[in-house]
Formats: structure tokens, sequence, C-alpha cells
């Protein structure tokens, strides 16, 4: 489809600029939608694409000097209400219904209510929600419990409540993150109807193929930055690859034969109900395991278990041949095993306290001498190492850990953990939130620390990232091991065809 001359437009932001503590997040950003367009969002982790809806939907304020007009209205401050009065609608990952009203509660309650403070009927709501699955051409069972649904059917169930509420343009950010082709098929089509029927969608994903499918344009971000808005016809996926990474993506598959070194960290038949089942898997002295599969496959569970955070029902862990019973993550640092989460920022770091303290954090048993005095020029002398070791770019060691960028505070959290020199280091979606340029930084440094020997668990559910950073890459999907991959003998969209299959 060419890209249709958008006269009427839906909004219109410019000079949107947005700073978190030393972070510049969106620089000059400009974004423009056209009524009834589908429009993507494209850009890496950390480019901006959260931060720019939470903007336009009144979630966050941009900084002084930003102009904003909606649906031809200009304003000069937006909180969430107005968004939503003026048609704005977001569908957030975790969608913000309620498990355990019906389908059609979730759909209409809100909006009736508002209208009719005193309460209204089942059977008006029914109704109500009936004509709004009707509007998305969907079927979904009225009086079935929202909690007893698929991830999917939920979606179209918070899309339906925003035409509902008489949406113009709704937003969602990475809806198709944990669906199955086959339900991103049926997302896509709803798109489709919403479109037609004249509502904007602003879709939000880094998976290309479905980038250049469903949108007549594209608004592509980098580093905070807007690279410009391009019809997609006629655009390739390596071309948007190109614009979104600024390289023509050359780099290469990091894997090595790593069959002949001892094995480190060894999984027998792990189990734990609900979570995981029957996983086994070895990491080897200076191997980088990757583990990937879609959210909600039991990577983050089976993580917690590896250290310690949990106990599996069935199965046994074994470091460096012996058997290892845990009851606490204590156990596990104090057996040689690291954890950086995936919740970088809330359980990673302490923000307002310094750097030096952050880095220090794990190990403050083994640099506080006798009689519990913390021995400073032991602390001192930590975190110099691992700042140099790690290129952390800093101001001074005594600064808060919240002026430092993405980057630098995952590497801060990995000084931390590997200040405690563990044999094992487990890093759970280390680049989440973290920009592009330090992306690749990060995974030098995983690859530099495999190279001293340590044995590392690359969890991610991006595809290319453990493709091209493992030596073996694990497919992880509803709670077990399905696949064992060497990147050197597959080809990546043979992996996100099975990862997202
Ligand atoms: P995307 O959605 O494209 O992955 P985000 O908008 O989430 O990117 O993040 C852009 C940048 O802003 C990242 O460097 C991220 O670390 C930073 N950032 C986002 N939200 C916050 C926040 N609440 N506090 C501090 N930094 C943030
Ligand atoms: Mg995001």
């Amino acid at each position: 489809m060419p890209a249709e001359p958008h006269v009427d437009d839906a909004l219109r932001f410019s000079n949107i600029n947005k700073v978190f503590g030393g972070v510049k997040a969106l620089k000059a950003v400009e974004f423009a939608v056209g009524a009834g367009e589908v429009h993507c969002l494209a850009g890496e982790n950390g480019s901006g694409k959260s931060t720019l809806i939470k903007i336009i939907t009144g979630v966050y304020q941009p900084e002084p000097g930003a102009e904003m007009e909606i649906f031809g209205q200009s304003c000069s401050h937006i909180t969430p209400t107005q968004a939503r009065k003026a048609g704005i609608a977001v569908i957030w990952q975790d969608l913000a219904l309620f498990a355990e009203m019906t389908v059609a509660e979730n759909i209409a309650f809100e909006t009736l209510l508002g209208n009719r403070p005193r309460g209204v009927s089942y059977a008006r709501l029914r109704a109500v929600a009936e004509a709004a699955l009707a509007r998305l051409d969907v079927e979904i069972d009225l009086d079935a419990r929202l909690g007893d649904l698929p991830i999917a059917q939920r979606q179209i169930v918070a899309i339906a409540r925003a035409l509902v509420s008489d949406a113009r343009l709704i937003f969602m950010d990475e809806p198709t993150a944990s669906l199955t082709q086959s339900e991103t098929d049926a997302l896509l089509s709803v798109v489709r109807t919403l479109s037609a029927r004249g509502v904007a969608v602003v879709f939000v994903s880094h998976r290309l193929a479905e980038v250049l499918e469903i949108a007549s344009r594209v608004t592509v971000l980098r580093d905070g930055r807007l690279v410009g808005v391009f019809p997609t016809e006629g655009m390739t996926q390596s071309r948007l690859t190109e614009l979104m990474t600024g390289a023509s993506f050359t780099q290469e598959v990091m894997a090595r034969d790593t069959g002949g070194r001892p094995e480190v960290l060894t999984v027998d038949g792990l189990s734990r109900p609900g979570e995981y089942s029957d996983v086994s898997l070895a990491i080897r002295a200076g191997e980088v395991l990757g583990l990937t599969g879609l959210i909600g496959a039991g990577r983050t569970e089976l993580c917690h278990t590896l250290f310690g955070m949990t106990r599996a029902d069935r199965g046994e862990i074994r470091l460096n041949g012996r058997a290892l019973r845990m009851r606490s993550n204590r156990d596990a640092v104090a057996a040689g095993i690291a954890y950086v989460s995936e919740d970088r920022l809330v359980l990673g770091l302490i923000q307002p306290q310094s750097i030096a303290d952050n880095t220090v954090l794990a190990v403050l048993r083994k640099i506080t001498g006798a009689g519990g005095l913390l021995s400073s020029q032991k602390k001192d002398a930590t975190v110099e190492h691992w700042i140099a070791e790690l290129a952390v770019k800093i101001g001074k060691p005594g600064d808060a850990v919240s002026t430092l960028s993405g980057g630098n505070q995952q590497r801060v959290v990995l000084a931390k953990w590997l200040a405690t020199e563990p044999k094992v280091l487990i890093l759970d979606c280390p680049t989440v939130g973290v920009d592009v340029g330090a992306r690749a930084g990060i995974f030098r440094i995983v690859r530099a620390l495999a190279d001293k020997g340590l044995a590392i668990l690359l969890v991610s559910d991006e595809v290319p990232e453990v493709y091209m950073n493992a030596d073996r890459v694990l497919h992880m999907a509803a709670g077990r091991i399905v696949a064992d991959w060497d990147p050197r003998q597959t080809r990546l969209q043979d992996m996100e065809a099975a990862v997202y299959a």
C-alpha cells in the first residue's frame, strides 16, 4: 500500500525532549500520525519508543518547548485523562483488565458506569460489548471470565474497551511480544479492521516483517533521535535494520566450539510445577549459553531456581560436579553464582546510593575487616578495579548511580556481581532498556568474561541477541527445553521462526 497523504493529522508532536537523570531519552523528536493510519514506531531497545508513547498519552511530561497538537487542537500540557477524552487509548502490555470480571464487563463497565453512576444492567453491558467486538470482526465468549482467556484474546478485549470509549487513535506498545504467529496474524487483522473504520493505530514492534506488513509509514528512532519517517512501500527489512542501528548489519556470529571444556554448572531433570519441567542443561567453562523463548516460557523462573531464590521439586543442580543444595540466594552467591536480573532499575541497584556503594554491595562481607569495620582501602580498590575493567563512564565514584545512563548502570550491576568472583554468571535480559551503543559494549564485556573462563547463561527474548553472542542457544517453550542450536549451523530466520511459531 502506498503511503497516503495525511492531510488530517490525528496528532502532530514536535520538539519533544525527555531527560531522565543523566539520560537523554528523547532529543528533539517529531511524530505525526494521520487519521485512520496504521503507523509503526520502530527502533532498537532503548531508542525511546515507550517514552514517546508515554509523553503523547500524558503519562510523562516532556521538557519545556514541546509543541503538541491532537486532532487539530494544540495543547501545552496533556494529562492521561485529557488524552483519553481526546480519543487516545493505549493498550499497555499489562492490559489493565480485571481478571475476575467477564469479557462483557471488562469491555463496557467503565464507560457505562461513567455515564450512569447508579449502575447498569448486565444485558446492557453485554449488548455494548457485543457491538464493540463486532466492529473488530472477532468473536469472544462475552460471559467468559477474563482470567481464563489466553493473552491474545485479552488484548482484543482491551482494544474493544478502547472502542467503547470512542478511541480514534490507539497505541499498542509491543503487542506481539508474547504472541504466537497465528495470534499475531489475528491481531494484525484486527488492526487492519480498525484502520478501515477510521481508527488510527500506532504499533510498536521490533519485528520488521510485521512492521512492513501492517503499516503505511514507519517512524524510526535511534538512540532517542528521529532518524526519519518512511513509507513502507519499497522498504526492505535490511534497509530498516540499517536505519534502526545506524550500521549495515555485518556483526559476525560469535559462537565457538566449547564442547571439550569442563562443565561448570550442570542441571539435570529440574522441575517445578507450573513453572518449568524436566530441564537439563550444562554450561561449560568459558562458554556463553544462550536461552531464548517467548515471555512466559519459564526462563526467569528457571533463573530464580538456579540462583537459589526458589526450589525445584525434582532434579539436581551441580557446580563443578558437586550437588548444590541452596536454601536462598545467599547460598548461591557463596557457591559462586551471580545473577543480573531483568529488572535492573528495581532489583539490581539502589538508585540514590553512590556508584561505589552499589559496586561493593554484594561483597560487603569480604571487605569488612575484624570487628565489622568496612575497610575503605579495600572498598576503594574494589570499586576502582571494576570501574576500569568494565570501562564504566562515571563522574566520580561518589556520584549517585541514578545519574548514569542505562548502559552504564548495567555495567555497575555487572561490577557488583563480578566483585564476588563468581564461577557462573546468569544474565537475564541484560539489555532491556539499554541504548543501542551501550548494548554492543555489554556484549563485548560478556565475551571477555567468558574468555577468562566464566560460565555464562545469557537469557534473552530477542533471538538475534543470543544468535550473535552465544556459543549455543537453547529454546525454552512452555517450561521445557525444546531445542539446542549451534548458531554456526542454524540460520537466524529459522531460529526466529521456531521461537515465534
Ligand atoms: P524503548 O521503548 O525504545 O525500548 P524506552 O523509551 O523504554 O526505549 O527507553 C529510552 C531510554 O530512556 C533508555 O535509555 C532508558 O534506559 C531510559 N529510560 C526510560 N524510562 C526511564 C525511567 N523511568 N527512568 C530512567 N530512565 C529511563
Ligand atoms: Mg519499550
